[in-house]
């Protein structure tokens, strides 16, 4: 996005799309409606006889395998990560997320589709509404076996991922996002990726019915198995960037840091959202007239916050 505002940001009107559910292959269809500032990012279940109102935090979630899914009551919706990517993508702030069913529609596999929707219906800025954002107080790691996920403190929010597949397509793949600086079609079109044989196995379980060429880059044992290719030479690790952006909009306000994974997934970065905010003491949570406070009784005259703020988004 061209601006990086200080200021909130919501849809400038109802965003419609549609498409299947991954593992239902039925037809599913979501709104993306404006919202008030400071509301967050809320998903609504509108199938339901009452509807239920599931916050995009990560307080919520209840299943972090093959992606993350957030839940309240009985009610659920799954494959949340690549919307909630888009909106970060896009500056959304506030939004209401009307969902007709327990799935977010797979779309192409990435997170492109619902920024090109998004971007059609235009953006609005919420001059009455600044920003905030959360200033780390401390290093946090997350690890388990060779998976790390960790957070340092930073003026940016910046990624840097690392996969190790032994698998001739993809081997060890690196790549950096930095929030404000990457462009975002960096990532936005970077597939989700899967195995020809657990394709076939999540079938017989009921699962991924409606997983095809259209929504996944496939592999056999050797390499990639659909026609066109890949989208970017190291797709894999930039829909690992994109997976993490979409946990990380889970968190309660965007948090400046650098983090590293190596090896991770929907799992640890949930860990490691946990861990940065089940402790108070981790964080600060600031506006930016506070944080330019913080800044001048700190001394810390070489930080410009404003400038800080604008590369948080
Ligand atoms: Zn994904």
């Amino acid at each position: 996005m061209e601006d990086n505002s200080i200021y909130q940001k919501t849809v400038r009107k109802d965003v419609t799309i549609e498409g299947v559910g991954l593992h239902s292959g039925k037809p599913a269809k979501l709104v993306i409606k404006p919202a008030l500032p400071n509301a967050g990012i809320i998903f609504v279940r509108t199938d339901l006889e009452k509807p239920v109102t599931i916050p995009a935090s990560y307080e919520f979630v209840t299943q972090t395998k093959l992606a993350t899914t957030i839940g309240r009551d009985q009610a659920k919706i799954s494959t949340v990560e690549h919307l909630l990517c888009a909106l970060k993508l896009m500056q959304i702030d506030n939004a209401m997320i009307e969902v007709s069913g327990p799935e977010v529609p797979i779309m192409d596999g990435s997170a492109a589709p619902f920024c090109k929707a998004i971007a059609l219906a235009g953006v609005r800025e919420e001059v009455s509404a600044l920003r905030k954002v959360a200033i780390l107080r401390k290093r946090i790691e997350v690890r388990k076996g060779d998976k790390i996920a960790l957070i340092e403190p930073s003026t940016r929010f910046h990624i840097n991922a690392r996969i190790e597949w032994n698998h001739p397509a993809i081997g060890t793949q690196s790549f950096e996002y930095t929030v404000g600086e990457t462009d975002y079609q960096e990532v936005a079109s970077a597939r989700t990726f899967g195995f020809m044989k657990d394709v076939e196995a999540l079938k017989k379980m009921g699962l991924a019915l409606g997983g095809s060429f259209d929504n996944a880059v496939v592999m056999d044992e050797e390499k990639v198995l659909n026609l066109e290719g890949l989208r970017y030479a190291d797709e894999f690790v930039r829909h690992k960037v994109l997976d993490a952006i979409g946990d990380f909009a889970l968190s309660p306000v965007q948090v400046m840091g650098d983090v590293t994974l190596v090896k991770a997934g929907h799992e640890m970065h949930s860990e490691l959202i946990h861990a940065i905010f089940s402790n108070p003491d981790n964080f600060e949570v600031v506006t930016i007239e506070e944080a330019i406070i913080e800044e001048e009784s700190l001394g810390v005259l070489e930080t410009n916050w404003a400038a800080v703020l604008q590369r948080t988004y």
